[in-house]
C-alpha cells in the first residue's frame, strides 16, 4: 500500500490527483487548510482529511506527526496547494505568494523528509508552473510569454528551483517538478481557459508514479522534460 499526502486537495488538481490516487490503490491523506472542505472531500474521495495549512508550520508538524503516527511513512508527497496572487503587486502580496507557493514547499517538504526515509521508494511531487521557467517567459512562442503574473510566475521559478536542490540534496527520494497544463480551475476561472481537471492530474499522477529508476530532479509537463 502506497501512503500519499496530496496538500490543497479539497477542489481543483489537488483533488483529482487524489481522485485518481485513490483508483490506484494509494492510500490518500487529503491536505487542506479548512476542515470543512477537507472533510466533505475526503468523504467523497474515500481518503483521509488531514488539517494542513502550508502557510503554518504547527498545522503542518501536526499533519505530518499524525501521518507518522497512523503509517509510520510517507511514500508519496504531491505538493499542490497553491495560490495565483495576481490581486496586487507589493510587498505583503509578494510574501503571501512566496510563503505559499514556495515556503510552503520547504515547510511540508522538511516536514515529510523522516517520514520519506521510511519509504522503500519515496517521491515527491511538487506542482509547479512553466510560468515559473526562465526559458518559457523569454521565448516569444510560448504563451507563457505574455501573460503578466510576476508573483506566481517568481515564486513558482523559485517552487522548481527548491525540487532540484531538495533532489541533488537527497538521492535517495524522487524530487520532480511538473506543469499540468492550462486547467479550468477556481484559480483560472477569471480568465475562462482551461483543460478539464481530469486530463492535467494524470499528467501529476504519471510523475508520481514512475517509480523508483524514474527520473530526480526535473521539471516535466506531459511532453516530457521542460526546460527551465
Ligand atoms: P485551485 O482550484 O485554486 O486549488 C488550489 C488549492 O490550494 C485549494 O485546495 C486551496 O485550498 C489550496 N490552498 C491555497 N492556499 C493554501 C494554504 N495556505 N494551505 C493549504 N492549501 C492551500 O487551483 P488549481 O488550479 O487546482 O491549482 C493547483 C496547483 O496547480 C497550484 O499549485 C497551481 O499553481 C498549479 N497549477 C495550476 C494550473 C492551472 O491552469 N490551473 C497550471 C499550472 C499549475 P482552499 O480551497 O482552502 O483555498
Amino acid at each position: 500500500m502506497t501512503i500519499t499526502l496530496v496538500t490543497g486537495a479539497n477542489k481543483g488538481i489537488g483533488f483529482e490527483t487524489a481522485k485518481q490516487l485513490v483508483a490506484l490503490g494509494h492510500t490518500v491523506y487529503v491536505g487542506a487548510r479548512d476542515a470543512e472542505r477537507g472533510e466533505k472531500a475526503a468523504a467523497e474521495l474515500g481518503a483521509r482529511f488531514v488539517q494542513l495549512d502550508v502557510t503554518d508550520d504547527a498545522s503542518v508538524q501536526a499533519a505530518l506527526a499524525r501521518i507518522g503516527a497512523e503509517e509510520g511513512r510517507l511514500d508519496l508527497l504531491v505538493n499542490n496547494a497553491g495560490i495565483l496572487a495576481n490581486e496586487s503587486l507589493d510587498g505583503p502580496a509578494a510574501l503571501h505568494a512566496f510563503d505559499v507557493n514556495a515556503v510552503g514547499v520547504v515547510r511540508v517538504t522538511e516536514a515529510a523528509l523522516p517520514l520519506l526515509r521510511e519509504s522503500d521508494h519515496p517521491a515527491v511531487v511538487t506542482v509547479s508552473s512553466s510560468l515559473g521557467s526562465f526559458w518559457a517567459v523569454t521565448n516569444p512562442d510560448r504563451p507563457e510569454y505574455g501573460l503578466p503574473l510576476a508573483l506566481y510566475a517568481a515564486s513558482k521559478a523559485a517552487a522548481t528551483m527548491l525540487t532540484v536542490q531538495y533532489a541533488k540534496a537527497h538521492p535517495g527520494i524522487r524530487f520532480n517538478a511538473v506543469e499540468p497544463g492550462a486547467t479550468a480551475t477556481d484559480m483560472t476561472a477569471a480568465f475562462g481557459i482551461g483543460r478539464p481537471v481530469q486530463e492535467s492530474a494524470r499528467v501529476v499522477v504519471r510523475l508520481a508514479t514512475l517509480g523508483a529508476d524514474g527520473p530526480t530532479g526535473t521539471l516535466q509537463d506531459e511532453n516530457g522534460v521542460l526546460a527551465w
